[in-house]
């Protein structure tokens, strides 16, 4: 069926690729992709060939009325590198303006590194948001920290290994000193999980920065306390002293 189809591919392990994913890659018209020679190793561990168009944060712009175009007559896969398109990847604005005008889309679900590091990581899963990649620059990271410091939710990272001690370190500062998870290289022969609090880690990534692939997972504020029973009778009378301006 013609269309634009998002498949997910694996984060390290290509045991982990769908059969359902392998057979839409085997049949696609064609297949947009980051970087060629990425995908061209995934195309031969299933023994395919097909057309492949780059589509990356550099070309993004000039190729998507061309892909758009061919929606209409061709089914043609999405993949990035690694894992779910659109997640820290290219993608979304294909698929806004494919919906927009009309064309099947649909995704083919599989590895993401954030939801893989979130399994893993020991913290709450009931409430998380993805923050993706903080900026480089120390004052823009901790501005941004500071804006997710009161999200009552665990917080999923993507970083590089040569930021980690930093980050962990304007975390420790930022957020306050939670419990936290490094992992690292997952479904990949070195994986790891590192949990302690946020401090902690700081010191042990700047003793020895780690390599490899790293998710952050960093747990949510501390509860506030449960009210007193001052506090409630101080509320209610508030609020019954509201009432009953407003009756009056
Ligand atoms: N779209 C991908 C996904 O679904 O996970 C993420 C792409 S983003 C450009 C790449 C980042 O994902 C890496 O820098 C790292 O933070 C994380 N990542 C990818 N593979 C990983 C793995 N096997 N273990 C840990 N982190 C990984």
């Amino acid at each position: 069926k013609p269309g634009l189809y998002i498949v997910a591919t694996p984060i390290g392990n290509l045991g982990e690729l769908s059969p359902r994913a392998a057979d839409i890659l085997a049949r696609a018209s064609a297949i947009a992709v980051e970087d060629s020679r990425v995908t061209a190793t995934l195309m031969r561990h299933i023994g395919a060939k097909r057309p492949m168009i780059p589509y990356h944060d550099h070309n993004a712009d000039q190729m998507r009325p061309e892909l758009l175009n061919r929606l209409s007559s061709e089914a043609i896969a999405l993949v990035s590198d690694a894992g779910t398109p659109l997640i820290s990847d290219p993608g979304f604005k294909l698929v806004r303006e494919a919906r927009a005008a009309g064309h099947y889309v649909t995704t083919i679900s599989g590895p993401c590194a954030a939801i893989a590091a979130l399994t893993v990581a020991g913290l709450p899963t009931d409430r998380f948001m993805f923050a993706g990649f903080l900026p480089a620059k120390a004052l823009a990271r901790e501005t941004e920290l500071a804006e997710l410091a009161g999200i009552r939710a665990t917080l999923i990272f993507y970083e590089s290994p040569h930021r980690l001690a930093a980050t962990l370190a304007a975390m420790a500062t930022v957020l306050g000193d939670r419990e936290a998870a490094v992992t690292r290289e997952l479904t990949k022969k070195f994986e790891e999980v590192v949990t302690g609090r946020l401090g902690e880690l700081a010191i042990r990534y700047a003793e020895s920065q780690p390599k490899g692939e790293i998710v952050l997972v960093v747990g949510p504020p501390a509860e506030a306390p449960p009210p007193s029973a001052d506090d409630l009778d101080a509320l209610l009378l508030d609020r019954l002293a509201t009432l009953s301006v407003k009756d009056a």
